[in-house]
């Protein structure tokens, strides 16, 4: 008996003990959940894919709209492999966070993109997205909206409320900022942001450049008008602070099973 009720005690200074610290534990959690502080990062290996149209060829298509496509096909078995290897999708617009600390990278991340803002992206890219949970970004042109061939509003607007898509900014009119003048850069870069914002009611947080092209003043006028990430067509997967306005991608083209996981996902992990 003696035994038991010393057993008693202990129990219930036990209990009176977590009652008086778990509060004060649960309100430190709180605090570091609110802060999201994980250690920054130098770099962080994490492949950007690149894409342009998700559709099936029809066999009527040109050498150049070959090299742009990659199959419905192909798109479908390049997420099997993702997911088969356990990767974790990001936002582009998310890779600042990422190396900040601000949220934390999975082991296996990567970063699914589309230029343009063609309607196929809708049709066969975004029911695998939403079959997969998988996030993507898009690079829309803003007056190609509603443009034959190219994502609608509606379209748009769905997507945005699905959260699984992010818009980026490809311009108004996806003009080459390396040849345009100061002040046409300027409008192309600040007004695209601004009117995708207004439109869309969203945060427009990355840019791509039309053709892949820019110099450094590009880079700048990109970060002052306060965006926080530009996406290059720049081949590697390695992300650091000091290239987040030029974001090196891949090209997943039709790479399939083995050859997309060898070739896409570690063939440039060998650099770190
Ligand atoms: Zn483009």
């Amino acid at each position: 008996m003696k035994i038991y009720s010393r057993l008693k005690i202990i129990v219930f200074s036990l209990i009176s003990l977590g009652l008086v610290f778990y509060p004060s534990f649960s309100a430190h959690r709180q605090l570091a959940k609110a802060e999201n502080n994980y250690p920054p990062l130098d770099k962080l290996s994490l492949p950007i894919l690149m894409y342009h149209h998700v559709k099936p060829l029809t066999g009527r298509e040109d050498q150049m709209q070959i090299g742009l496509t990659t199959t419905d096909q192909s798109f479908a078995n390049q997420l099997k492999v993702l997911r088969d290897n356990g990767y974790q999708t990001f936002f582009a617009g998310e890779i600042p966070d990422l190396l900040a600390g601000k949220m934390l990278a999975s082991q296996q991340s990567v970063a699914l993109t589309f230029d343009d803002g063609y309607d196929d992206f809708y049709n066969f890219a975004f029911p695998l997205l939403k079959e997969y949970q998988f996030k993507a970004t898009v690079y829309i042109i803003y007056n190609a909206i509603n443009a034959p061939g190219y994502l609608t509003e509606n379209q748009i607007k769905e997507m945005v409320a699905s959260g699984l898509v992010e818009i980026g900014s490809h311009t108004l009119d996806h003009v080459d900022l390396k040849k345009a003048s100061s002040a046409e850069a300027r409008r192309q870069i600040v007004l695209s942001k601004n009117q995708l914002e207004a439109r869309f009611k969203i945060k427009v947080k990355t840019f791509a450049y039309p053709f892949g092209y820019f110099k450094p003043e590009t880079i700048s006028l990109v970060k002052t008008t306060g965006y926080t990430s530009a996406v290059s067509v720049i081949p590697g997967d390695i992300q650091t602070k000091d290239n987040l306005f030029s974001l090196p991608r891949l090209r997943p083209k039709n790479l399939m099973g083995e050859k997309f996981k060898v070739e896409l996902l570690q063939k440039y992990h060998f650099q770190k």
